[in-house]
């Protein structure tokens, strides 16, 4: 079966910099996969490069097995962008009746202000709208055509805790139909919450391909942090299932995939610990590790 995008040894080069330095990918039909990576990784190329967009400087691209600026094969795709641009006097309905008018088979309009969580705001002028409900109407407008593979670069930024969950539900109930779904995120939780693959880009190369609960386990996505209370003995933290430690005076700083484990031999060595700190790591910092142990078993 062909599939949906197929990417062979991609670069992308923006003056000195490679934005995409061979990245080699392909994503069936059916798949939700969240690319993540930090800020400058290579995300929003390597989406524009699989929409035709961008052209790569080197590498091959197909998109429905066909060129990507092949109209045959731009027509099947929604795509969310960063940079949107949608006429501000216009409602929201307004708008996207106009969007639906480019489609020959679009989804009912009633169907993409629902699946956007915007039945209160459908009467509003687009200028009137909140960063937050702007991003839904981008969301409302990618779907319009009723596409069979949705690009949503960085789709959630702006929303409030409940647009992000309507979005979560309309984005499982697209791919429930049998959609494709691409995405990019910075978080892992999101990615995690959606997506059955995760492809992790950091400057400009694919760094691990696999499934969440892979990439959890790879990813030292948590900082435990604490403070010893007196001087202590660096020995009492070898050996701990960390990537990295920090000690600065009695504060000790680690980070880890598995900070329950940490915590759990930590309390059985008798280490004292005061003001502790359990968080979210960096996902930059996170990536060093990762990138600096490439073929770390999960
Ligand atoms: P972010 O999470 O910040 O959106 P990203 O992973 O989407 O980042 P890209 O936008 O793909 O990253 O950028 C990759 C690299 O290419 C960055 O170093 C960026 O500065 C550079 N870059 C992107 N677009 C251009 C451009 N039009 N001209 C020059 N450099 C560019």
């Amino acid at each position: 079966m062909t599939a949906v995008v197929e990417l062979e040894g991609v670069r992308k080069r923006y003056g000195e910099i490679d934005a995409l330095a061979g990245v080699s990918l392909a994503i069936q039909r059916g798949e939700i996969v969240a690319m993540l990576g930090p800020n400058g990784a290579g995300k929003t190329t390597a989406i524009s490069v699989m929409l035709g967009l961008r052209r790569p400087t080197a590498g091959r691209v197909r998109l429905f097995g066909l060129d990507p600026t092949d109209r045959r094969a731009r027509s099947r795709c929604g795509a969310m962008l960063q940079e949107s641009g949608v006429p501000p006097v216009l409602s929201v309905r307004e708008v996207i009746t106009l969007f639906r008018a480019y489609y020959p088979a679009p989804l009912p309009a009633d169907r993409v202000i629902a699946l956007a969580g915007l039945e209160d705001r459908a009467p509003a002028r687009v200028g009137t709208l909140s960063g937050g409900q702007r991003q839904r109407l981008y969301f409302a407008l990618a779907l319009c055509g009723d596409p069979e593979v949705l690009f949503l670069d960085e789709p959630t930024v702006g929303m409030d805790v409940e647009a992000r969950r309507t979005f979560l539900d309309a984005v499982r109930a697209l791919a429930a139909d049998g959609r494709t779904i691409v995405l990019t995120t910075h978080y892992l939780e999101e990615a995690d919450a959606l997506a059955r693959r995760i492809v992790v880009i950091d400057h400009g190369v694919v760094i691990a391909d696999a499934p969440p609960r892979e990439i959890k386990a790879r990813i030292p996505s948590k900082r435990v942090h604490f403070d010893t209370v007196a001087a202590l003995d660096g020995a009492v933290l070898e050996g701990l299932p960390v990537t990295a430690v920090e000690r600065s005076g009695s504060q000790v700083r680690l980070l880890t995939a598995e900070p329950e484990a940490v915590l759990r031999e930590l309390f059985r060595r008798g280490v004292p610990i005061a003001d502790l700190e359990v968080a979210g790591a960096d996902l930059e910092e996170a990536f060093l590790t990762l990138t600096a142990r490439p073929g770390r078993p999960p």
